[in-house]
């Protein structure tokens, strides 16, 4: 891809004067960029071998508070360094920064240099492995949606939040008229992207105002979570250069549709689609049914992941395209997991129930646990559902509150065996600080409807 380069690319690019700043970048839990700026000479020359951070990174909430219950880390044990560890593989331009690059990091224990088990990177890669040695390798892509807002980020925090106006004025859904005035934010995202060597597929108009959907082309599953991760900072940062602001929050307003990210998943072996099976039905293969069955039974388990706020939890209504029954359908938009690719070699899976606030990572890997439990289990997969699932009594509901979602985590067993009980242990945490944070707040909606009439 171009936009991508090695590291002796870098250097050239350094001793020609062209780049000047290198961005050295990890994933925190809300799989967010986090780092430094080094000035190039400096990265080429020394810290290209590693640099450091403070341990509380991954340990904190959105508004970086260090909450108490963590293992990992506290005020008690000093809050020390992990080693930021530069993975020379994910170096790219970063073409809407002028002179600048990105490298994407491991984050690895200061004492022992062994992979933070919680970091997001390492999650993934945990699972990746265990998917090798079983002979396959995950595809997947993951579709973000979010919003464009008329005005910048800090006229919108100045106002408090308030009077929120979408880009747009009504349901954009593949128009193309509307997303043409909105080509001044657009067209430099899908272009800088592909330009720092993102495979970018399209932006469409989502269904709703002022709501977008951004494709990436489906990668092996790092990949695949780094581009997302990449892309997300991208559509910020783009947006704010362009006076705009977006968000990924899933559901800023309860009258409107939220924003989600499916999740679109294969399994390959030698590079030939192992989901594919051309007598089979709907060309599915036996691997692909015990996967699904895995994926749909572990679910609830696996919901917070998918769903990591007491925000994400309103985005799971009734006829707004969001699912919220663990069941699966083909090509039919009302379950959690719908059959895409029907009879073709693209044969595969999505998942409809993470939001837009998901971390890809984590979301990824505790998929792939489960289609991996499916497979080593040899689980069976019940027939396909049809018709509007919604109202489907039998189906199984997802958890429906973030306090019901961080329960099904704390329990379940098969999470504990796939990724440790370090990594639930630490999740689970971060699941109920967000949950206390939110019950100590007085709302809007509470003074609006007691403060006269209670
Ligand atoms: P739709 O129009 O229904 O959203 P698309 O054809 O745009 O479907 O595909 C959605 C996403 O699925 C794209 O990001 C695409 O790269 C990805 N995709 C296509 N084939 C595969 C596959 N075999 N495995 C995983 N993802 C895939």
């Amino acid at each position: 891809m171009p936009g991508t380069l090695t590291f002796d690319d870098l250097k050239s690019r350094v001793a020609d004067g062209s780049i000047d700043t290198v961005l050295v970048c990890f994933v925190d839990m809300q799989g967010r960029l986090m780092g430094k700026r080094f000035h190039a000479v400096n990265f080429v020359e020394t810290s290209f071998k590693e640099t450091h951070c403070c341990n509380y990174l991954l340990a904190t909430d959105l508004e970086m508070a260090t909450p108490d219950g963590y293992a990992s880390t506290s005020w008690q044990a000093g809050y020390g360094d992990y080693i930021m560890a530069p993975d020379l593989g994910t170096i790219r331009l970063v073409p809407w920064l002028a002179g600048t690059a990105m490298v994407l990091c491991d984050l690895l224990d200061h004492h022992t240099h062994e992979p933070v088990p919680h970091s997001p990177r390492a999650v993934l890669k945990k699972q990746i492995k265990r998917l090798a040695a079983l002979g396959y390798e995950a595809k997947m892509a993951t579709e973000l949606e979010f919003f464009l807002f008329e005005k910048s980020l800090n006229e919108i925090r100045k106002e408090g939040f308030r009077n929120l106006q979408p880009i747009s004025g009504y349901n954009e859904d593949y128009h193309i008229f509307q997303t043409t005035k909105e080509e001044d934010v657009m067209r430099p995202i899908r272009n800088h992207l592909f330009a720092a060597g993102l495979p970018i597929e399209n932006t469409k108009g989502e269904a709703e105002a002022g709501q977008e959907e951004l494709n990436i082309r489906y990668s092996p599953a790092l990949d695949c979570a780094d581009y997302h991760s990449i892309a997300k900072h991208a559509v910020k940062e783009i947006a704010w250069q362009n006076g705009r602001a977006a968000t990924f929050m899933p559901k800023w307003d309860k009258d409107r549709v939220g924003s989600s990210s499916h999740v679109h998943q294969s399994l390959w072996k030698d590079d030939e689609a192992a989901f594919y099976d051309k007598p089979a039905k709907h060309g599915m293969s036996e691997l692909m049914s015990h996967y699904m069955a895995g994926l749909i039974n572990y679910a609830p388990d696996y919901t917070y992941f998918l769903a990591p706020y007491v925000n994400s939890y309103k985005r799971f209504a009734r006829g707004t395209f969001a699912p919220t029954k663990t069941v699966w359908s083909v090509d039919n938009r009302t379950a959690g997991f719908r059959l895409c690719g029907e009879n073709t070699k693209g044969v595969r899976v999505e998942c409809r129930i993470g939001g837009s606030d998901l971390n890809p990572y984590l979301a990824q890997a505790a998929m792939l646990a489960a289609g991996i439990k499916g497979i080593e289990d040899k689980m069976k997969l019940a027939p396909a559902t049809t018709g509007d699932i919604y109202e489907d009594a039998k189906a199984a509901d997802i958890p429906q509150t973030l306090r019901a979602a961080t329960e099904t985590l704390r329990k379940s067993k098969f999470l504990r065996e796939a990724l440790g009980d370090d990594v639930v242990d630490h999740y689970t945490r971060a699941a109920e600080w967000e949950q206390e944070e939110f019950d100590r707040v007085v709302t809007d909606w509470e003074i609006a409807r007691g403060f006269e009439r209670a």
